[in-house]
């Protein structure tokens, strides 16, 4: 799939959405988020709480596609006025809100904007940067004004200090003349004000570590197992490993290698012999804590890739004890032993110690499995969704 797709993020009063559309305006995947509620000081966090949605939504975005995100547009409530440090971006006051009033900067906006001009209205940008600039006491010299779209924007570019003419209406931008004007430019707080640009005009890339974090957010250490039909797992690890002998191989990850190989057992064998019905209800009775004395190798058919290529190895499924629950239990079990001497052998042969596997497949909604193989390996296990660290390890997979 070579298609560009296109990401519009929205954010609102309650919450935020993104929507992923091709040319044609066909949408590929959608989300929404509401805002966490974080407080400071007794008030609304409300940076804090649009910073996390953001990047929520960001890794919202299925992995499959992002790699084929062209460009990132946002939107906000247009009103909605931060005053921020033009140095480090940091919100130096509360932000006013869309709806919030100013009426105590209305007389002095009334007297030097045209007879009935947008920012005539208390819950204008202009009445907000006025009401701000006579009230707070603060240092005000390294201060800037940015609207809620442009302050999430530079989060994503970091170029300070740009916005476009529709949110930078209502502070008094004449998009007809396309710059401020002049009553507004002889202002004292007239610096603060940000460069416009249409909207839609792409203003830079996106910043290399929200790329990378974008992208694939991963540290070394981390681990996803996929339990599918088969059972492969990969490791992202400081050092290359390549040994045939074992099936081990590395795919190169920017300044990292992600290692690990597939083992054909997995799923399928379980497959052969359960229906999805009776795994559940079966695995429902296993008690994951106590091991299960069964020794397996299962396999669907004759041979082995990793942790040892044998092409020889016969498949062991017995002996079959009479109960159902006491088979699962050794199959699951011995699964969870290959996985782990899966591991021991990339740490021998040199990779990064994992210290916390993620799980994708349908073996993974089995929770059972998942507490039996934390046994087993002595590591944490989890379900690998998408807003987990490891997500982006499932593009390899
Ligand atoms: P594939 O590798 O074919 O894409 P999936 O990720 O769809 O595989 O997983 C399917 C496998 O999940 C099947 O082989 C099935 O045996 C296994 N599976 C389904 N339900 C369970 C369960 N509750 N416990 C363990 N394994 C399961």
């Amino acid at each position: 799939a070579s298609e560009r797709l296109y990401l519009g993020m929205d954010f609102g009063t309650s919450g935020a959405r993104y929507a992923l559309i091709d040319k044609q305006g066909t949408i590929h995947a959608e989300g929404k988020r509401e805002y966490p509620q974080y407080l400071k000081e007794d008030s609304m966090d409300w940076g804090r709480s649009w910073k996390t949605t953001l990047f929520s939504l960001l890794e919202d975005v299925p992995v499959h596609l992002c790699p084929l995100v062209a460009s990132i547009s946002l939107d906000g409530t247009s009103a909605t006025t931060l005053i921020i440090d033009s140095n480090t971006g940091e919100l130096v006051a509360r932000p006013y809100l869309y709806n919030e009033s100013c009426p105590d900067a209305l007389p002095l906006v009334k007297s030097i904007a045209p007879i009935n001009h947008t920012v005539c209205s208390g819950s204008s940008t202009l009445c907000k940067l006025v009401s701000w600039w006579n009230n707070d006491n603060s240092d005000k010299k390294s201060t800037m004004l940015l609207h809620q779209a442009d302050w999430l924007l530079w989060l994503l570019h970091g170029q300070l200090g740009v916005s476009d003419y529709n949110n930078a209406l209502k502070v008094g931008y004449d998009p007809e003349i396309d710059s401020y004007p002049d009553w507004l430019l002889s202002q004292p707080y007239a610096r603060l004000l940000p460069t416009v640009k249409a909207p839609g005009t792409s203003i830079g890339h996106l910043k290399g570590n929200i790329r990378t974090q974008f992208a694939r957010a991963t540290k070394p250490g981390k681990a996803v197992t996929s339990l599918g039909s088969t059972l492969a797992i990969k490791l992202l690890s400081t050092t290359r490993i390549e040994d045939a002998r074992y099936g081990v191989y590395s795919h190169r990850l920017d300044d990292k290698w992600l290692v690990g190989g597939a083992s054909n057992t997995g799923g399928a064998v379980l497959k052969e012999i359960f229906t999805d019905e009776q795994l559940d209800k079966l695995s429902e009775h296993i008690n994951p804590m106590k091991a299960s004395p069964l020794d397996y190798y299962p396999l669907r058919s004759v041979g082995e890739r990793f942790p040892v290529a044998d092409p020889n190895m016969e498949p062991r499924l017995h002996p079959r004890p009479e109960s159902d629950v006491e088979y699962l239990h050794g199959i699951l079990e011995s699964i969870a032993r290959i996985e782990a001497k899966a591991y021991i052998l990339l740490k021998d042969l040199g990779a990064t110690q994992v210290d916390e596997v993620f799980t994708a497949g349908g073996g993974s909604k089995n929770d059972k499995w998942t507490k039996i193989r934390e046994r087993v390996l002595g590591l944490p296990v989890s379900r690998a969704t998408q807003t987990e660290a490891a997500y982006g390890l499932r593009c390899w997979l």
